[in-house]
């Protein structure tokens, strides 16, 4: 599948729950803390037949992501399937991470779980090493929870595990280089993201919103000047560099700031009530759970996706007076 600006669509972002064991300041905001009843969740059949009309119109990764997937019953069994469909070549998972190291069985966690049914990328999300800060942003004393998850992670040797660290001026700016000392002696690839107004707009005032260009500077008067990795790309739209004298790699996901943003997309969301969003910044969703349940045959559906697609954006709109529609944790950030 390709859009009318050349964007190749490979990458499925599936989210399966709207529902969070958290309360992140800039995805839930108090105002929109109510889940969508169970019937206008896609069931996992319905999900896993997306994912195989998606990959048979050339989608090879997928990302399972929320809210917090790790709370939807079943889950693994769900995600075992996910292999079985011709054309998938990677799994990625994007989680909070208060859940991976939680024991379900002799010896067994669900990060080792989550190994064992054919996920080979994990994202983890970690703004800060200050356990009190950590509760302030997601209204959860979850911490150390979080730090046994990552190590749960790390004991499983998946393929890569990132952390992604949300910037914001004044909550966590003092910790950016702890952040890259916690992330250097475990390899993991640190990622540092502009804060978007996807649930709110208010998380770009001044006191919140921090641009990756002063993260980048932060960083370089610690280091010494960043080292481009042009060559270095995950499925995302990250920006990476190494750190001079260490085998090191950071990334920054500039959406706010970074006028290319949009220009390698490849990406596709489906959000967990059965809509398809051809990008995270713009209010377009077109909804494919509708036709489906009003028995849509494959090749039908195979249609509407490449309609979608065909309505692709050029760019996302948050630098537009972008107004907040729905949580990005119904999304699928
Ligand atoms: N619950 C999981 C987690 O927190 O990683 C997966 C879903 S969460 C919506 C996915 C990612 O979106 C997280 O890394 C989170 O920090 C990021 N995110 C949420 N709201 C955001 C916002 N307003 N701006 C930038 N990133 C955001
Ligand atoms: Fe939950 Fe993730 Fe959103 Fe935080 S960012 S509220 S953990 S879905």
């Amino acid at each position: 599948m390709q859009d009318r600006y050349g964007h190749r669509i490979s990458y499925l972002r599936v989210s399966i729950t709207d529902r969070c064991n958290e309360r992140c300041t800039y995805c839930m905001p108090q105002e929109l803390q109510e889940w969508l009843p169970r019937e206008e969740i896609l069931t996992f059949e319905e999900t896993l037949r997306l994912i195989r009309i998606a990959a048979e119109l050339g989608v090879s990764t997928v990302r399972i992501t929320g809210g917090e997937p790790l709370t939807r019953r079943d889950v693994m069994e769900f995600i075992r399937r996910i292999p079985e469909i011709p054309g998938i070549k990677s799994i990625g998972l994007s989680t909070n991470g208060t859940l991976l190291a939680r024991e379900i069985g002799p010896g067994e966690t669900i990060a080792s779980a989550l190994r064992a049914v054919g996920v080979e990328s994990i994202n983890i999300s970690l703004d800060t090493l200050d356990r009190a800060v950590y509760s302030q942003i997601t209204g959860r004393d979850f911490h150390e929870q979080v730090l046994s998850g990552i190590h749960a992670a790390i004991a499983e040797g998946f393929k890569q595990i990132k952390l992604n660290t949300v910037l914001m001026r004044e909550r966590n700016e003092d910790q950016l280089i702890p952040l890259i000392e916690f992330a250097a002696p475990r390899d993991l690839i640190l990622r540092f993201i502009e804060m978007m107004p996807v649930s709110t707009t208010e998380v770009l005032d001044d006191k919140n919103f921090m641009p990756i260009q002063e993260a980048k500077r932060m960083i370089e008067s610690r280091y010494g000047r960043l080292i481009p990795e042009t060559e270095f790309r995950t499925n995302g739209p990250a920006t990476y560099y190494q750190i001079p004298e260490r085998r090191q790699r950071v990334g920054f996901i500039g959406a706010m700031t970074n006028l290319h943003f949009c220009e390698s997309c490849n990406k596709l969301r489906l959000t967990c009530d059965g809509k398809l969003r051809p990008c995270l910044g713009s209010y377009l969703e077109f909804d494919i759970m509708k036709p489906m349940r009003a028995g849509a045959s494959d090749e039908e559906l195979k249609e509407f996706f490449v309609d979608v697609v065909d309505r692709k954006p050029e760019q996302h709109d948050f630098r537009n007076h972008y107004k907040p529609g729905r949580k990005m944790v119904a999304i699928g950030g």
